[in-house]
């Protein structure tokens, strides 16, 4: 009986929405029907009552509202929205190319313009199928963080309960990224939470769970925890949020010489990534990691750029086998495959012991396939590289004291000048160089200076509980034999005439 009512609600949604209603609901045999038919064959079987079919659409009509508003994000962080009026008639601001200017904002008589290359706004919003477009929220972003509209006072059209939070959450990344508001630190726990608990379905294409906990479509949600998972491997990322290109860049900032990776994030909802349907596999990624990376870049930065990974829940063979025609052509750009089961493994074994260097890791990216073995094999090249500096560095302060405690000792102690001090502090710290730590030298000054790397404060303690003991045995060894009287004692026994 309100058939044809549902079919208008159905009309509204995406197919790919419409077939997940149906698989929700145990409708069977929906999959064989193109869009309009499977509208019609929707309305007619769902056993949904109508105004719970209702419910349904708004709230996925709202998670795409939401996910748009996040979409936004991006100009308000790059900083190129603009406001370039102000009033209570007429707002005009520029969103990267795109100019909007808003009527009587705040009011019932709202309207706004968004100029004529933007095809969400000419095909959705001025036909009433969307209230707005993404640069929209970029704006209302924008006027809260300059302070020009306080939310409290005055609703922003379209933009209330979920949808303000979203905005809310932009203004607030924004005044973080700008030091504006400190940051409460990062929140390790909760991402690593989250990581543990949601990748593995969300990188096979779990929709329903990426909208209700992330209000994003599961392909998004995929990306940005990868990020999260590269993040809590200490690598520096940039998120590309466009659809199109790369997901990702990891810069490899603390290894001796940085390294930058490319990275494409491919959510398979079967389990397991096959190019079947993508014949273009090799010619897209180069054309991503070369085209839409590396010539982008100047200089030397260019020659930072030495991997592209793919990563996804698994891969087909055929993925495999066409490693060497990409390597063939990417000019020295090597490709390596990350099963999303390899890379939870390494993010959880660092997490727990994190002793990992961007040079140590580096090896990772020149496998074809990185396997759990070869993060075992890391985390053992790690301990044994820590192993060897901790030992150089005892070595070097048991030379330095070694060789002042031949003169310049007696049977209460040491005697070391600021000369010898600054030196062995220096010869110290070189051994670290530059794996632990960067030396440099000021440009303007010309004073030396030394860049201590916080990310790897595990391998700080090792060496510095290395340096403690050998210290402390040097000392023991000393008064073990020194058997010279003090300066003291020569002074008294001077005096004393004995
Ligand atoms: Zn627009």
């Amino acid at each position: 009986m309100s058939s044809s009512e549902k079919q208008d609600l159905l009309k509204t949604i995406t197919m790919k929405e419409l077939r997940e209603i149906c698989k929700v609901n145990g409708l069977k045999g929906y999959s064989k029907y193109k869009h309009n038919e499977l509208i019609k064959f929707a309305a007619e079987n769902l056993k949904i009552s109508l105004p719970k079919l209702k419910a349904t659409v708004e709230e996925l009509s709202e998670q795409r509202l939401v996910s748009k508003i996040k979409d936004s994000e991006d100009y308000v962080l790059r900083k190129v929205v603009n406001i370039e009026s102000y009033d209570n008639e007429l707002i005009t601001a520029t969103v990267g190319n795109h100019k909007l200017k808003l009527y009587n904002f705040g009011t019932e008589d709202f309207s706004y313009l968004c100029d004529g290359k933007c095809p969400e706004y000419i095909y959705r919003v001025k036909h009433g199928r969307s209230p707005f477009c993404k640069h929209y929220p970029a704006v209302i972003a924008e006027l809260i963080y300059e302070e020009k509209l306080d939310p409290t006072l005055t609703q922003p059209n379209f933009i209330s309960g979920q949808r303000l939070e979203a905005v809310q959450e932009i203004v607030e990344k924004r005044r973080k990224e700008d030091g504006i508001v400190k940051s409460s630190g990062r929140n390790i726990e909760d991402s690593l939470k989250n990581i543990r608990e949601d990748i593995l379905e969300i990188s096979c294409k779990n929709d329903a769970l990426a909208r209700e906990k992330y209000h994003e479509t599961a392909e998004k949600v995929f990306k940005t925890l990868v990020d999260e998972c590269f993040q809590l491997l200490e690598y520096e990322t940039v998120f590309n949020r466009r659809n199109e290109g790369w997901d990702l860049l990891l810069i490899g900032t603390n290894a001796p010489k940085p390294y930058m990776v490319v990275v494409n994030c491919k959510p398979a909802d079967s389990g397991s990534y096959g190019t079947h349907r993508n014949p273009n596999f090799v010619s897209n990624l180069k054309s991503q990691c070369i085209d839409m990376c590396k010539e982008q870049l100047m200089g030397v930065y260019r020659d930072y750029v030495k991997y592209m990974v793919v990563v996804a829940p698994d891969f087909n063979q055929d993925v495999i086998q066409l490693i060497p025609e990409f390597n063939e052509i990417s000019g020295g750009v090597k490709l390596s495959l990350l099963p999303i089961s390899t890379l939870l493994y390494l993010v959880e074994n660092y997490r727990e012991n994190p002793i990992l260097t961007h040079y140590n890791s580096e090896c990772l990216f020149k496998k074809d396939i990185i396997t759990t073995e070869d993060v075992d094999e890391l985390f053992k090249k790690s301990e044994e590289h820590i192993e060897e500096l901790t030992s150089k560095a005892r070595k070097v302060l048991r030379d330095r004291m070694t060789e002042i405690s031949k003169h310049n000792t007696d049977s209460c102690y040491i005697k070391m000048d600021e000369v010898f001090l600054q030196r062995t502090l220096e010869e110290v710290i070189s051994t670290l160089n530059p794996y632990l730590l960067k030396q440099g030298m000021s440009e303007f000054t010309g004073v030396k200076n030394v860049n201590i790397n916080h990310d790897y404060y595990l391998l700080w303690e090792r060496v510095l509980k290395g340096l403690t003991e050998e210290f402390t045995e040097i000392l023991r060894e000393q008064s073990l034999l020194q058997i010279q009287r003090s300066a003291l004692k020569e002074d008294v026994i001077r005096y004393l005439g004995i």
